[in-house]
């Protein structure tokens, strides 16, 4: 079974520590309960318990510390920064949160040049610490450019840092959040590390009410030293970007992580209702349901497993990772979206009850697409990556799976952020043609008219300036690329045919969707219209597969999993 399972943890490490971080990790949250785990949901309670058992077992110090710092064995290692992201939103997106903006927090760090603040960091890693990154402000969202923060250079080699930053994760407490400003001066871009506990650092509020404590802080005169800069100009704009790339990925665990708890608590209780005279999970209506979310579910963590590979591998050579990662946020959390609706449709009213998981999973679940680039950002990038990957594909370098223990170096050494539309991709259509399925076939054709209809019915220049039209086709891309990393990875990972199809057979009506989504934009060309009108196509029916993975995948998971009170 490729979902996690809690009790039954399944996944190779070549080192104990590893196994070690998530036995643990998993111990803590049985022992806590899930009658403790929801008290402290609705009482927005800060949770202190989870963070000094993090300190007290060394687990950010392990799991956030590259390789040169701090303890001899330490590596940054996305194969199992997977399956802790997994673990944290399996129990609580909270916790995961805390997690995930000090990754963020150390991103500008660990990509400087100074060597002072990241041995700092290491100690601060080992006591324990929590880090903030402090990117966004109040009033311009997405939009970097607009940065008010400033640093102000005083004449004796120091600087003053004034201005404000908003939706900052841990900023109440992080030994050090890495703060995103220009130079007052010469207008270039500047990352510096401030102390949340400083006297000049003010945190004014909590802007949002749950256990986090996303914040929006103060700096009035703070003062900085050459100590204190991590990067200027193009490196910290860089560094900016490209701790987001590393950042943004986990968003994915974290959806996959809260979607594989609400499905055991569904598929759980739906098969112990009994409704006139029958058990609801009897009702075809709900095996459908059921399945189509079973599906979603594997399919998400088989793209994020394959695109950890692709970020393992990457170089200044090879950044194919920079389509796949995209792909991972957007799509993956919006998949998460469509397993918990598919889920409460079937649950109805126990997924408002304050003691389920699920009224967790139910809120929590949108937050992941909106976190760290809101959808229309990630498909707006996705986008430029569309020519290339069609139409001019190139051999490179097979990738395996990427589970060896070793430091994940170019992560932090990423480089210019500029050059997107050249990037260059094997061919998609090679992993297509291993698979003779009959859904795998027809989703392969849908691709093809796509492609012909980017021939055939150009995109004209007016169109590929209007974001809403070209969101409309970004999804139809997307969702080919998705299921080129679902195949690889199902090669990869042994999944049997009937899986395989059966997620095919989502992906067809997915496709066949966004096809008439397309269709009805006010933007498309009556030649595009045709295209889109031969997008749409049926799955193929095999009802005795589905029975299959019905009874095999999904209701034989009735009983497989319930958190201890
Ligand atoms: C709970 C929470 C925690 C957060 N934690 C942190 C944190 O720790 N650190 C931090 O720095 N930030 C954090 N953020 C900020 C988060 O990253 C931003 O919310 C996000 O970048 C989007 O900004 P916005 O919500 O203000 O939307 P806006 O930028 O205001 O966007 C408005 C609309 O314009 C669209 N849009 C904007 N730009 C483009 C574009 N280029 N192409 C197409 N469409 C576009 C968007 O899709 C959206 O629909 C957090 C936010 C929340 C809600």
């Amino acid at each position: 079974m490729i979902l996690l399972h809690p009790h039954r943890r399944d996944r190779d490490y070549a080192d104990d520590r590893s196994d070690e971080v998530m036995r643990k990790t998993v111990a803590f949250f049985e022992a806590k309960g899930k009658r403790r785990l929801k008290d402290d949901d609705h009482g927005a309670v800060w949770y202190q318990d989870y963070l000094d058992f993090v300190a007290s077992e060394g687990i950010f110090a392990t799991m956030c510390t590259p390789s040169g710092y701090g303890a001899d064995d330490s590596r940054w290692d996305v194969w199992r920064i997977c399956e802790f992201a997994e673990i944290l939103g399996f129990y609580g997106l909270p916790y995961w949160y805390s997690w995930q903006v000090t990754v963020l927090g150390l991103g500008p760090i660990w990509m400087s040049d100074n060597e002072a603040v990241k041995e700092k960091t290491a100690a601060l890693l080992e006591d324990g610490a929590v880090f903030a990154f402090g990117l966004s402000e109040k009033e311009h969202g997405a939009d970097l450019y607009s940065t008010e923060m400033t640093l102000t250079p005083v004449g004796d080699g120091t600087y003053r840092a004034n201005g404000s930053k908003y939706y900052i994760g841990n900023g109440n407490q992080a030994a050090l959040v890495s703060t995103f400003g220009k130079m007052s001066d010469t207008g270039e871009y500047c990352f510096f590390v401030v102390d949340s506990q400083h006297p000049s650092y003010r945190v004014v509020k909590n802007v949002v009410h749950s256990q986090n404590f996303v914040s929006e802080y103060e700096l009035d005169d703070y003062p900085i030293t050459d100590a204190d800069l991590l990067s200027r100009g193009d490196d910290a704009w860089n560094a900016a970007l490209n701790t987001v790339n590393i950042g943004k990925f986990n968003l994915g665990w974290g959806s996959i992580g809260i979607c594989t708890h609400a499905f055991y608590e569904a598929v759980h209780h739906a098969a112990h209702r009994h409704l006139y005279d029958m058990v609801v999970t009897d009702f075809p209506h709900v095996r459908r349901l059921f399945t189509d979310a079973y599906a979603r579910l594997v399919a998400m963590k088989l793209v994020a497993l394959r695109a950890a590979d692709y970020m393992r591998v990457a170089s200044p050579e090879d950044r194919r990772y920079l389509l796949y990662n995209p792909v991972v946020k957007m799509k993956v959390t919006t998949q998460g979206e469509d397993v918990i609706n598919h889920l409460w449709d079937v649950i109805a009213a126990k997924g408002f009850e304050e003691d389920t998981y699920f009224d967790m999973a139910a809120r929590d679940i949108r937050a992941l697409p909106k976190l760290e680039g809101t959808v229309h950002v990630n498909i707006a990038l996705i986008v430029k990556f569309m020519e290339n990957y069609f139409f001019r594909p190139i051999d490179l370098p097979d990738v395996g799976r990427r589970d060896e223990p070793v430091n994940d170096d170019f992560l932090f050494d990423q480089g210019p952020t500029r050059g997107l539309r050249k990037i260059r991709f094997h061919d998609y259509t090679a992993v297509f043609g291993r698979f003779d399925l009959p859904n795998v076939n027809v989703f392969a054709e849908q691709a093809e008219v796509l492609k012909a209809m980017l021939i055939e019915a150009r995109p004209t220049e007016e169109q590929m300036r209007d974001t809403d039209w070209l969101l409309a086709v970004g999804e139809l891309f997307t969702l080919v690329v998705y299921c080129q990393l679902v195949l690889e990875n199902a090669e990869i990972y042994d999944i049997e045919e009937d899986l395989v199809d059966q997620i095919f057979d989502v992906a067809i009506r997915d496709f066949s969707r966004f096809a008439v989504d397309l269709n009805g934009r006010s933007g498309t060309t009556e030649a595009q219209s045709e295209y889109c009108l031969a997008m749409i196509r049926r799955p193929v029916r095999d009802d005795e597969r589905a029975a299959r993975i019905w009874q095999d995948h999904v209701y034989a998971q009735r009983d497989a999993y319930e958190m201890a009170e």
